[in-house]
């Protein structure tokens, strides 16, 4: 099963991604987890990634590309995998596709989980991230002990990039640089749009009536 999860930040893309990925026995890729990843072991690329992260900016094409192309090399992926926060930009879907071409595993579905921007706003403004991947929000789904992950333990902190003033920069660049390519994809007839607006429960459950029939 090849899927893209597309859909501005906040969406709920990372939510939906993670019980997708054990429901359906395909490797989850977060561009942005990547990054952040980089970025916490100091590494050349999180160096230079988190200058523009912290601003609400994308990180280079090329940059990007390079960590696709390797990703999806990776024997995990032989079955299919799970695309999350990329492709953001025209040349990445165009790279993607030549990828994608060489190693012979197609683009199925794009799903592009649709929200408000308003609710945008409070939900990315309201998040609270812990290094091991969870994620809680002050109001909706707030942690048991303030401050601490109820998985881990660990320490919750707000991202950089979720404070106002930046997601409404990430708002304004996804509505400039990556909605076009829902036409791109729509015109390739993959496209199933989602009402990201429900429940995680609700949009697990959209998302599963649109996958099963890919399920190999
Ligand atoms: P995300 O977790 O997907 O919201 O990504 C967080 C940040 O990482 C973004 O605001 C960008 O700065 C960077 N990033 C992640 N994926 C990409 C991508 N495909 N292209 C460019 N920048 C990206």
């Amino acid at each position: 099963m090849n899927i893209v999860l597309f859909g501005p930040p906040g969406a709920g893309k990372g939510t939906q991604a993670k019980e997708l990925t054990k429901h359906y026995n395909i490797p989850h890729i977060s561009t942005g987890d990547i990054l952040r990843a980089n970025v916490r072991e100091g590494t050349n690329l999180g160096i230079k990634a988190k200058e523009y992260m912290d601003k609400g900016e994308l990180v280079p094409d090329e940059v990007l590309i390079g960590i696709i192309r390797d990703r999806l090399q990776l024997s995990d992926c032989k079955d299919g995998y799970m695309l999350d926060g990329y492709p953001r930009t025209l040349p990445q879907a165009e790279a993607l596709k030549e990828i994608l071409e060489n190693i012979n595993k197609p683009l199925e579905v794009v799903l592009n989980i649709d929200v408000p921007d308003k609710e945008l706003i409070d939900r990315l403004s309201g998040r609270r991230t812990c290094s091991c991947g969870e994620s809680y929000h002050l109001m909706f789904n707030p942690p048991l002990d303030e401050g601490t992950c109820g998985a881990c333990g660990g320490k919750l902190y707000q991202r950089d990039d979720d404070r106002e003033d930046v997601v409404r920069q990430r708002l304004e660049i996804y509505a400039a640089k990556t909605m076009p390519l829902i036409d791109y994809y729509n015109n390739r007839g993959i496209l199933v749009n989602i009402d990201g607006t429900g429940s995680v429960e609700d949009v697990f459950k959209q998302i599963r009536d649109v996958l099963d029939p890919y399920r190999k």
